[in-house]
């Protein structure tokens, strides 16, 4: 695989530094037809957008990226959010949009805009969300990064949450894309390294409403983008390698103003009661193929709670859904939804929760 990393950086640098003219690029950034990939194209504006309200719509060619007739394929990108461009630094920005196709309705995989219409309904509940990004480093060649190329690393144990050489592979990655996410904007609220070798998280949140998939989009935008700079690929697959290796998820953690006050441990268990009644709702709407990815990741082992049953505990990292020790304890906080893969839509993610707990929809 050819990698930009290789060319020689410092030959950039000069060209970085040349004055624009007072003009600003904003990188438009959507979802593509997959639901998991994301697509961008740059546009020059002769004035710094203070907010997304101040970007024009703008069009792709959607019959590219499987969301549009080759005959009739212009989509339009509607901005819906914004940020700092860390790669072209300030006043550049980054623009997260919403894909409309040519009668400027929702494309199938805007997922955003029904979230959206759920997130004003409850909002007077604020709902908080925290999602915990897992996602694995693999070398050009799609093995995992830093992994003997015939053969695997010794078995899991020295990992999580390792310092080292021989313990943690890639963490310069890891720290860009920490810094990445700040200069941008993104509320990115800690990472470690993971049980598996070559296996990151990253959190993201506490988020309200709409921000939380708006947040998490970017994020995965800065870090593929950041590993193109160092040679290197990001999966976010639930579960990139078969055999003893642990998965990745995307634990969404989750409160509402109740569930966040003193006593508010009763809000939280009747949410779980909630949710136990619509396991395969959740399940379906959990990862991008209707709950596929999930069936490879969720077996019961590896710190998982299988597929076909739901559970819940205070602690329990084997359950659907974990009570944080402390939250147990002070009897106020949030719940822990460890169901939701590394490749799930956030938009979906938090629109099924607030549709269970808040609207209380059913079947
Ligand atoms: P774990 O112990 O499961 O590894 P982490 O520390 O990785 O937990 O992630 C916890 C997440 O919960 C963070 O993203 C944090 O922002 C989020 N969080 C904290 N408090 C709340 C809350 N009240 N509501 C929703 N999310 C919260
Ligand atoms: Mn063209
Ligand atoms: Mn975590
Ligand atoms: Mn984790
Ligand atoms: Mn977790």
């Amino acid at each position: 695989m050819p990698s930009s990393a290789l060319l020689n950086k410092t030959a950039k640098v000069d060209y970085m530094n040349l004055d624009s003219h007072g003009k600003v690029q904003a990188m438009y950034i959507w979802i593509d037809g997959s639901g998991e990939n994301l697509r961008c194209k740059t546009k020059t504006l002769d004035f710094e957008p203070k907010s997304h309200e101040d970007l024009p719509l703008w069009n792709f060619d959607g019959s590219s990226t499987n969301q549009a007739e080759g005959s009739n394929s212009d989509c339009y990108i509607k901005p819906v959010a914004i940020f700092n461009d860390p790669f072209r630094g300030k006043p550049n920005k980054l623009v997260m949009c919403e894909v409309l196709n040519y009668k400027q309705e929702p494309v199938a995989t805007n997922n955003r805009r029904t979230c959206k219409k759920a997130m004003e309904l409850v909002k007077e509940d604020r709902p908080w969300f925290g999602m915990e990004q897992e996602y694995t480093l693999l070398d050009v060649d799609g093995h995992p990064f830093g992994w003997p190329k015939q053969g695997y690393p010794g078995p899991q144990g020295p990992y999580y949450c390792a310092v080292g050489t021989g313990n943690v592979y890639g963490r310069d990655v890891v720290e860009a894309h920490y810094r990445a996410c700040m200069f941008a904007g993104v509320n990115i609220a800690g990472t470690n390294a993971e049980v598996m070798p070559a296996q990151w998280e990253y959190q993201v949140g506490p988020c309200e409403g709409i921000e939380m998939g708006d947040h998490l989009w970017i994020s995965r935008f800065l870090l593929h983008r950041v590993c193109e700079d160092f040679g290197i690929v990001a999966s976010f697959d639930p579960k990139p390698m078969k055999g003893d290796w642990n998965g990745a998820g995307c634990h969404a953690n989750y409160s509402t103003e109740a569930m966040r006050q003193p006593g508010g441990i009763e809000a939280i268990n009747k949410a779980v009661e909630k949710l136990g009644k619509r396991h395969f709702y959740h399940i379906k709407a959990y990862d991008p193929q209707g709950g596929k990815d999930n069936l490879r990741r969720l077996t019961g082992l590896h710190e998982t709670a299988s597929i076909y049953d739901f559970s819940s505990g205070v602690a329990n990292r084997k359950a659907s859904i974990r009570i944080p020790r402390h939250v147990g304890e002070q009897r106020f906080g949030y719940l822990e939804d460890r169901r939701p893969s590394s490749n799930c839509d956030p938009y979906t993610v938090t629109e099924a929760l607030v549709r269970t707990t808040i609207l209380n929809e059913e079947g």
